[in-house]
């Protein structure tokens, strides 16, 4: 068993499930089994904790089309399956949902009004008119009005206290210009909103890219840092902020990386229409965010040079990995699949694996208050993957899924795959 806490593995564990809790656990012998219980044999597996991801855009992607039409409760719930599928206990929409049906949506999943899939999250998105999402993300976003529009400080701050009236528990905000497209949210506005957050006990997820905005907004005192300093080396300046601010931070490197979908990886592809992975692998022209299984762009060797430099300075700084796919955007790299590409890109970029599963499960529990989340103790939902292979042997096993449990009831993943594959 691997806890979820960092801790070393407990070999030929037991534990207890109650009523969708873990009770016990320890090494076989010193579970005491209360009478009547079902014994669940796992000799040989490795259980981890189901994962927590904390940045995906759920709810517009179709399949066949993507766009605000589909934004359903019904198709936010599947996408939530697919990530349980996958061994994701509980997920954050980021920037992209719109509030009140989202919050509908969590009243609703928690009254068990679903069937079981991962636990829904979300956030607001914050950006200057026209700002923020992506040319694709936007199409979304703008009919469904879930970015708050904002040009300066009292707007701003006016905007916050509405989603803190709401009880919402998080704010994302973009400090981008989009390649020139829009005026980039000014420090003014920004230092605003981080302010009138903490007074409301909320947390600010900073979309920022370059250099200069993950030093700016890392200053200004945001709590989690989204995306990778690509383009260039970070710098001691960066160092020495991630040092004294300690920001959690999620790299949603994958959506850069060539789809597993152009080898042929049943992992992947097993959830997709056939259609759709036909269609991705014949594609050969690059397309922005778009998965095609052409060459590789001219920059793909820079980007990884610059990704194996900064990703361990980034972590030994201070800054702390928490998992994010941004999964949502395009079918090639989609819920779910998206969270063991993620972790297996850390490993191969340096981090050992044991600090990519805390990455994955316990961290991300305690950035977003899930308390009974993200480990394997007593007293916590009794949410897990039961592997064939270890994952401290090679992060890539954490692909071979025997099962997942959410609050102590197995996934059929069968039934799941059926209703996909129709
Ligand atoms: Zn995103």
């Amino acid at each position: 068993m691997i806890v979820g806490d960092g801790g070393a593995p407990i070999e030929k564990s037991a534990f207890l499930v109650e009523n969708g809790r873990i009770t016990a656990v320890g090494r076989q012998g010193e579970v005491k089994t209360p009478a009547g219980a079902a014994r669940v044999d796992l000799a040989g597996k490795t259980v981890m904790p189901a994962m927590i991801n904390v940045h995906v855009h759920i709810g517009y992607e179709g399949y066949t089309s993507w766009g605000a039409g589909n934004y359903t409760p019904q198709n936010v719930l599947d996408h939530l399956q697919r990530e349980a599928f996958y061994g994701v206990a509980a997920t954050q929409s980021v920037g992209s949902s719109p509030t009140d049906e989202s919050i509908q949506f969590q009243r609703d999943q928690e009254a068990g009004k679903f069937s079981p899939a991962s636990r829904f999250l979300f956030m607001p998105g914050m950006a200057p008119p026209n700002g923020g999402p992506d040319a694709v993300l936007l199409k979304g976003t703008q009919a469904l009005h879930a970015v708050y529009e904002v040009s300066a400080p009292a707007e701003a701050r006016a905007a916050v206290q509405t989603m803190a009236g709401k009880n919402l528990k998080s704010v994302k905000i973009w400090v981008d210009d989009r390649r020139g497209t829009y005026p980039k949210m000014t420090p003014e506005v920004y230092t605003a909103i981080i302010d009138e957050a903490h007074k409301h006990g909320m947390k600010v997820h900073a979309h920022a890219t370059t250099l200069a905005d993950q030093k700016a907004v890392v200053r200004a005192g945001i709590d989690v840092l989204v995306h990778t300093v690509a383009g260039e080396k970070i710098d001691d300046e960066l160092v020495a902020l991630l040092t004294e601010k300690k920001p959690y931070w999620t790299t949603v490197i994958g959506l850069g990386d060539r789809t597993e979908l152009c080898d042929d990886d049943s992992f992947a592809a097993q959830t997709l229409p056939a259609a759709i992975v036909a269609a991705v692998r014949a594609t050969t022209e690059a397309r922005p965010l778009a998965p095609s299984c052409g060459p590789p762009s001219p920059n793909a060797s820079r980007r990884e040079e610059m990704l194996a430099y900064n990703l361990p300075r980034m972590i030994a700084a201070g800054a702390r990995l928490v998992l994010g796919t941004d999964a949502g955007i395009h079918p090639g790299y989609t819920f779910g699949s998206a969270d063991h590409h993620e972790i297996a890109r850390w490993v191969q970029l340096g981090l050992a694996a044991p600090l990519a599963i805390v990455a994955a499960t316990s961290r991300p529990a305690e950035l977003l208050g899930l308390e009974d989340m993200g480990a394997l103790a007593a007293g916590h939902r009794a949410n897990f993957l039961v592997l064939n292979a270890n994952p401290l042997e090679n992060i890539r096993n954490t692909r071979q899924i025997s099962a997942v449990y959410l609050d102590g009831a197995k996934i059929d993943r069968d039934a799941l795959l059926a209703g996909w594959k129709k």
